[in-house]
């Protein structure tokens, strides 16, 4: 690796103008380029050339560089650990060695590490989901549940390394402990460079060469957790909660995530729900209807008497007032509506046949106002 800086690289003298730069780059890379030039060196003489040039060819990264590059060589930044002279340091793009350098974290051997995920930086958990069942009354009424599931942590073992207890993680050799690589290859708008992660460690910098035997060097482990969930009276179907910091363990002692419980509502026989409201449909015999009666009405608060006044016509609604589901702000309960179904009689014995009879002859041709307006209506509409 060479160890020169890159006005001597360029062969131009410290105070040389950009021209000067342009000019002396334009001539070493063509001397140098691969594809002119078959010697050995040229490859790596002409990277040097081109990351010299990515320095010096712009204002802004040539100040940088006089002003803290100067001192040239390995030690100049300090503290990198892993040796290597300057154009591997410049390689991967002159603000790495400043992030690093003014970041003063050299302590993952590295440098660039605001490109790669440091694996030693606190990151949040995952969030989970758990999907709770409830029954119809359930959800209405609320209920409190130890619920158990799974969730992530770090390993206890090796809190979190993946390394074998007494052992660490080493810098990935592949990458240099940046987490990415350099692919520089020839095309023909000129020479390209791509940055991407490291096969070797990906992307954290980092290689286990002795797994820690629980977690089998992922770091991670799946625990059993308890968690108390207070079901909220009048949750409906597809709703959820979320319990914070109930999800996954944070990384390296980062937050938790969160756990959301999404509710499933089992319907029900006998009640529709919508909302706060509670539909229900009462069956009352034609005497009933007629002549008006007291009944029993289940609600999911028990049963309630009712009265269904006399004349009362099939399709009829009711309301039981605070019979409903409790809205979700908790200030009141929704109602519950009774829809009268009036059922014809079927199967009709002797005497019931013979009680109808006399009731249809008591009845003759008085027929209600609004039955003759229906009768009358009936009879335009087939004359016609
Ligand atoms: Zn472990
Ligand atoms: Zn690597």
């Amino acid at each position: 690796m060479a160890d020169k800086n890159p006005y001597d690289v360029l062969g131009v003298s410290k105070d040389a103008s950009q021209a000067e730069i342009k000019k002396a780059y334009r001539k070493l890379s063509k001397k140098y380029h691969p594809d002119l030039n078959d010697s050995d060196d040229a490859e790596q003489k002409f990277k040097e050339i081109s990351d010299a040039y990515e320095i010096l060819g712009d204002e802004q990264k040539r100040k940088q560089y006089d002003q803290f590059g100067s001192t040239g060589g390995a030690g100049g930044f300090g503290g990198f650990g892993n040796g290597g002279g300057q154009y591997q340091q410049y390689s991967g793009g002159f603000e790495d060695i400043f992030d690093t350098f003014f970041g003063g974290g050299s302590g993952f051997g590295g440098f660039g590490q605001q490109r790669r995920r440091d694996p030693n930086a606190p990151r949040p958990g995952d969030d989970l989901q758990y999907t709770m069942d409830l029954n119809f009354e359930e959800a209405i009424f609320g209920k409190t549940e130890h619920i158990s599931f799974r969730r992530e942590q770090d390993c206890h073992y090796c809190h979190g390394t993946g390394a074998k207890p007494g052992t660490s993680p080493k810098t990935c050799s592949t990458c240099g402990g940046r987490g990415v690589v350099n692919q520089t290859r020839n095309t023909p708008l000129g020479r390209m460079s791509t940055q991407t992660t490291c096969p070797d460690c990906n992307g954290s910098g980092e290689v286990i060469e002795d797994e820690c035997t629980h977690c089998h060097g992922k770091g991670r482990e799946a625990v059993n957790h308890k968690v108390k969930v207070k079901v909220p009276a009048g949750v409906e179907d597809g709703q959820s909660i979320r319990l914070s910091g109930q999800g996954n363990e944070g990384y390296n002692n980062g937050p938790a995530g969160d756990l959301y419980v999404v509710f499933r509502v089992k319907s029900s026989d006998m009640f529709k729900r919508k909302g706060s409201e509670i539909y229900f449909t009462l069956p009352i015999n034609f005497a009933q209807a007629a002549l008006g009666d007291e009944v029993e009405v289940p609600t999911v608060h028990g049963k309630v008497s009712m009265k269904v006044p006399a004349g009362t016509q099939t399709g009829e609604t009711f309301r039981l007032k605070g019979k409903g589901a409790p809205k979700l702000n908790g200030s009141s309960n929704g109602d519950q509506r009774v829809t009268v179904k009036v059922m014809t009689p079927k199967n009709l014995n002797d005497g019931q046949r013979k009680a109808l009879r006399q009731f249809a002859e008591a009845t003759g041709d008085n027929v209600t106002e609004e039955e003759r307006n229906f009768f009358d209506k009936l009879k335009r509409a087939f004359k016609d």
